[in-house]
């Protein structure tokens, strides 16, 4: 201790000590305050995955072009899901929402025949929704507002290959996730109603190790991607890198061959193609 500390009172002196010993903790004040950022990131990131709160909405991209093009996802399927696979419609819709915010060529979005327990997600998880812009929450079916002759339904199973996306269309992604238990659907429901159809030219673009059924924020990123770069293989790659789609092939294969035909296969097999982000490439 100094001469000039030392003529300072007693409590000045502890002041000073106090403050002395605060500065020094500084780091350590700094990298506790880090640790406890990241745990709370990481609760967040757990809790938007298993669909417990929706992932943040991203903020538009300044001088962002929308296109003439119509998105609709088809939401009739409510019913031929369970409640595990609704939670994961209302994340892949949020992310559709979300990709359309932030991409530099946005589309104009439509959530058709829109009710029932998605929509009681949305009014009891995703309260947020309430604030969107830009998207169309419709109770109604697509036929109800657009000409059939625009409507295009994309669906994996169709023959059709979509060459370019056409501005005059609208095309359809089916609302569904069903591990494919419905062969067909989209197709058929297609078919029934008199709407083209057609699938995204996916073999030309990846060397496909699983199917080619994908997630539906997926096939809608990969539209909004085309637009932008008008090139399918790029817009495949960077919405579903070559390595992942290998990846997560290799990682399901493993899981059913692993695990018996049990309850708890298709508890695995649902935590996998359920959980929202990464681990739902495919919808299967
Ligand atoms: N069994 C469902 C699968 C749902 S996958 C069905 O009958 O289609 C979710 C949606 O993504 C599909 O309805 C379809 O609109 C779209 N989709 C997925 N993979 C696709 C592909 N390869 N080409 C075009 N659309 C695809």
């Amino acid at each position: 201790m100094n001469l000039q500390q030392s003529s300072l009172s007693k409590n000045a002196l502890k002041k000073l000590l106090k403050q002395q010993k605060w500065e020094e903790s500084r780091q350590e004040r700094k990298a506790a305050q880090k640790e406890k950022d990241k745990k709370k990131k990481l609760e967040k990131k757990k809790a938007v995955e298993l669909g417990l709160i929706p992932p943040p909405i991203k903020k538009p991209k300044p001088n962002q072009i929308t296109s003439n093009l119509r998105v609709v996802i088809d939401l009739s399927f409510d019913s031929m899901m369970t409640d595990t696979e609704i939670t994961s419609v209302s994340s892949q819709l949020t992310r559709c929402y979300s990709a359309n915010r932030s991409t530099s060529h946005a589309v104009n979005l439509f959530f058709t025949s829109y009710g029932q327990r998605i929509q009681n997600r949305f009014d009891t998880k995703i309260q947020s929704h309430i604030n969107w812009k830009d998207v169309v929450f419709d109770t109604k079916s697509y036929l109800e507002r657009f000409d059939k002759d625009d409507l295009v339904y994309l669906t994996a199973d169709a023959t059709d290959v979509i060459d370019e996306l056409d501005e005059n269309k609208v095309y359809i992604i089916g609302g569904i996730v069903d591990k494919n238990r419905h062969k067909n659907l989209c197709y058929d429901k297609a078919k029934k109603e008199n709407i083209a159809t057609a699938q995204l030219p996916i073999e030309k673009c990846i060397k496909m190790t699983t199917r080619k059924v994908l997630a539906i924020n997926h096939v809608f990123e990969i539209l909004v991607r085309w637009l932008e770069y008008k090139d399918w293989q790029k817009a495949f790659l960077d919405v579903i890198p070559q390595r992942k789609f290998n990846e997560e092939g290799k990682k399901k294969r493993r899981i059913k061959q692993n695990v018996g035909a049990t309850d708890l296969k298709s508890d695995i097999l649902d935590t996998v193609q359920n959980s929202p982000v990464k681990e739902d490439e495919l919808s299967e």
